[in-house]
């Protein structure tokens, strides 16, 4: 069958890096974005200038009718979608005291959210063919706790609970669920940290450097691919040693 991956918040940072190390592997891409069209044409015109297969798509993954929307567009482009990576997220630093409904509701609604409305929409093809993957993006947060980010580090866990969960419940229909969980990632996100803290982080990592986002494309490539065909609901932390 042929391979299509849906990669979400795929404009920057790590989804770009996801999106480009699956074409290299032969994946149809649709590159999913929100704001930033600029980039996914930038990226999609790239890959598509060496000959592979690319679309991009404008979807708030909070939106359930803008998945279905892309989802089918994909489908129609390059036939059903056999990888589905969710990473679009949303994140930022608030004291438990100063995080209102608004943000509440918005980071549940894309980091938590977001993957129900994808796994919902892809999911009908891949149940008839009893065959797919899922690698869902979580965070080192997502294991242990983050002052300042409660918020974050909570839906980041409940990326984990969703992907060990739904890895047995689809297990029988052939379907693997994996997750990554990067440590710290040079992209934008991280930015407003500030050059003195993402200086302290990369010291503070065994391995002496911030992540790339390659080197969670890697990890993102392997858990999707056939030689990790008997593996499923697992966490691979991708950190530089950071979690310990
Ligand atoms: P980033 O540089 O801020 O990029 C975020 C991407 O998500 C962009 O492509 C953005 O699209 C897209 N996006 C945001 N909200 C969206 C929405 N509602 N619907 C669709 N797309 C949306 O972030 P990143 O550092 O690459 O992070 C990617 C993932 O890795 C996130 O889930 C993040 O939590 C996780 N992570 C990151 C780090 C890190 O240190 N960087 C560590 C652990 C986990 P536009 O370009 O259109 O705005």
């Amino acid at each position: 069958m042929k391979k299509v991956a849906l990669v979400t918040g795929a404009s920057r940072g790590i989804g770009r890096a996801v999106a480009r190390r699956l074409s290299e592997d032969g994946y149809a891409v649709c590159i999913n974005y929100i704001e930033r069209r600029d980039m996914a044409e930038s990226l999609r015109d790239e890959l598509l200038s060496l000959g592979r297969e690319a679309m991009i798509f404008r979807a708030d993954v909070a939106d359930a009718d803008a998945v279905r929307a892309m989802v089918q567009a994909v489908e129609e482009d390059f036939g059903p979608v056999t990888l589905l990576v969710n990473n679009a997220g949303v994140a930022g630093q608030a004291l438990i005291q100063d995080v209102d409904d608004a943000l509440w509701q918005r980071y549940f609604a894309v980091n938590v959210g977001g993957m129900r409305n994808t796994v919902q929409a892809v999911l009908p093809h891949m149940i008839r063919e009893k065959s797919g993957s899922i690698v869902n993006i979580s965070s080192i947060w997502g294991l242990r706790g983050a002052s300042f980010e409660s918020v974050y580090s909570a839906t980041k866990h409940a990326i984990v609970g969703l992907t060990r969960s739904l890895a047995m419940e689809l297990a029988p229909s052939g379907i693997r669920v994996n997750c990554v969980a990067p440590g710290v990632i040079d992209t934008d996100m991280v930015q407003v940290l500030g050059e003195e803290t993402l200086k302290e982080l990369a010291e503070e990592t065994p391995l002496g450097r911030l992540g790339r986002p390659e080197d969670i494309a890697e990890a993102v490539a392997f858990l999707a691919g056939e030689k990790a065909s008997f593996i499923t609901g697992q966490v691979l932390m991708v950190d530089g040693g950071f979690s310990g």
